[in-house]
């Protein structure tokens, strides 16, 4: 396959672009696999990429019942941070944001990493207390963070209310090196990288059956047939219940909608990223000028891509409160996700009661800026059986009460 360059875009700019090859091939499913991974999104993709990148393993094929990236990776707002407060959290978040800086550069694929900077508005007291408790773990952790000042804050959001009818602004913690990426380019450079090792991405082929035999994993019935494999990656965020009893095991997680809405286009007016917890809501400006907007989860389980009216109403009053000159803007187009919350609000990687299954999933609300560490962990527990990065999200925590208690790391969806 021919690598993107400046070169190439002149030199098809002179043909009339007649040139560019398909990005990933579409070949039929072969009878078996080494390693077949359930899921096209990001953490699925990632996983087959460094599965070959640094294990030399390609015999892979990547099933997805949809598109790629048609699940949450092409549905969330894309902010990439990695201020969490407990240690395996950020040597996970730390090493999929360090990887996202050169991600493009690594895929030759122009993800648009923008580290405008992330930040996390303290409007109580006790949010000062717990974000300044975040800042001191992430100095120990070796995640740059810092605890600023109301004045600052206005100074690198000069359209935040920051005296608030209801909650003024106390500080708030900034990550100047956290920022965005554009969602679809991270699937889709994966997914050319992937198919360039010559793995095989097979999209409309939905996993109905996970086969077994003698408590080990042989293959998957597929609606394109039976396939066989070796080892077996379950990666499929708000579907993972589903996935998991076709595999025999049960899995602590509930399904909810999640929601996000975009406003019209506007001129810039807005550099960095924003989240306020207490009244729940987070925007950032995305480069066509749409406001980015993320609401917060539905209170009850379900499975529609869509999420219930009211959120949209809470989160749009919480962020007018926040940025009254956003009152007048139309609302553009709306959408939802499922996402997979466990009760830490950390995520699953995980060997599991099948031998040769692994899940990855839990990620909630926050898993897009996980996934090139999520995927150079889990890549490294299926080719080695365990990981450094993924030790401590084993699904054994539940039972021996080892929470990784995220809660108000993640306490905003986002
Ligand atoms: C509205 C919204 C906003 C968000 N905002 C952010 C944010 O700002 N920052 C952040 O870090 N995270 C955010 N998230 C969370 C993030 O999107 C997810 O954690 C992440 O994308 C999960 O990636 P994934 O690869 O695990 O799942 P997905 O991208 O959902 O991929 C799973 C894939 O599995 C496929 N699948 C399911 N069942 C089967 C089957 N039986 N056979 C074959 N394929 C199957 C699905 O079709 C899907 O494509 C947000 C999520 C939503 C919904």
């Amino acid at each position: 396959m021919k690598r993107y360059s400046a070169f190439a875009i002149a030199r098809e700019a002179l043909r009339n672009h007649t040139g560019w090859q398909r990005a990933w091939a579409s070949p039929e499913p072969r009878a078996k696999y080494d390693v077949i991974i359930i899921g096209a999104g990001g953490h699925g993709l990632a996983t087959a990429y460094y599965l070959g990148k640094n294990f030399g393993i390609t015999n892979v094929a990547v099933l997805e019942k949809g598109w790629l990236g048609g699940g949450n990776t092409g549905r969330n707002t894309t902010i990439i941070r990695s201020n969490y407060l407990q240690d395996p959290s950020a040597a996970i978040y730390e090493k999929a944001r360090s990887l996202y800086e050169t991600l493009s550069q690594d895929l030759n694929y122009n993800i648009m990493f923008s580290p405008r900077g992330v930040m996390m508005l303290a409007q109580t007291q006790a949010e000062v207390r717990g974000y300044e408790r975040t800042a001191h773990a992430n100095a120990l952790q070796g995640v740059k963070t810092e605890f600023v000042a109301p004045d600052r804050v206005k100074l690198l959001c000069p359209i935040i209310n920051i005296d608030g009818p209801r909650y003024p602004v106390l500080g708030a913690l900034w990550q100047a090196r956290g920022g965005t990426a554009r969602h679809d380019a991270v699937a889709w450079g994966y997914a050319r990288a992937c198919s360039q090792m010559g793995m095989h991405i097979i999209q409309r082929c939905e996993v109905t059956g996970v086969r077994r035999e003698g408590g080990r994993v042989t293959g998957v019935s597929t609606t394109r047939g039976d396939i066989g494999c070796d080892k077996l990656g379950i990666v499929v965020a708000g579907h993972s219940g589903h996935v998991a009893e076709m595999a025999g095991f049960r899995l602590p997680l509930e399904s909810v909608a999640l929601q996000a809405l975009v406003s019209e286009p506007i001129k810039p007016c807005m550099d960095v990223v924003v989240m306020a917890n207490t009244v729940h809501g987070y925007m950032s400006q995305s480069d066509k000028g749409e406001m980015v907007i993320g609401g917060g989860t539905d209170g009850f389980n379900n499975y529609t891509q869509r999420g219930s009216f009211h959120h949209i109403e809470e989160t749009v009053r919480a962020l007018v409160e926040t940025f009254p000159m956003i009152s007048r803007l139309k609302m553009l187009r709306q959408w939802g996700g499922i996402v997979d919350m466990t009760g830490d609000r950390s995520p699953i990687l995980s060997k599991t009661p099948l031998e040769g299954c692994y899940i990855n999933c839990g990620w909630g609300t926050g898993g897009f800026k996980s996934i090139p560490g999520s995927g150079w962990g889990m890549a490294e527990l299926m080719a080695k059986g365990a990981s450094p990065l993924t030790a401590a999200f084993g699904l054994e925590r539940f039972r021996e009460g080892r929470f990784i208690d995220e809660s108000v790391a993640a306490g905003v969806a986002h």
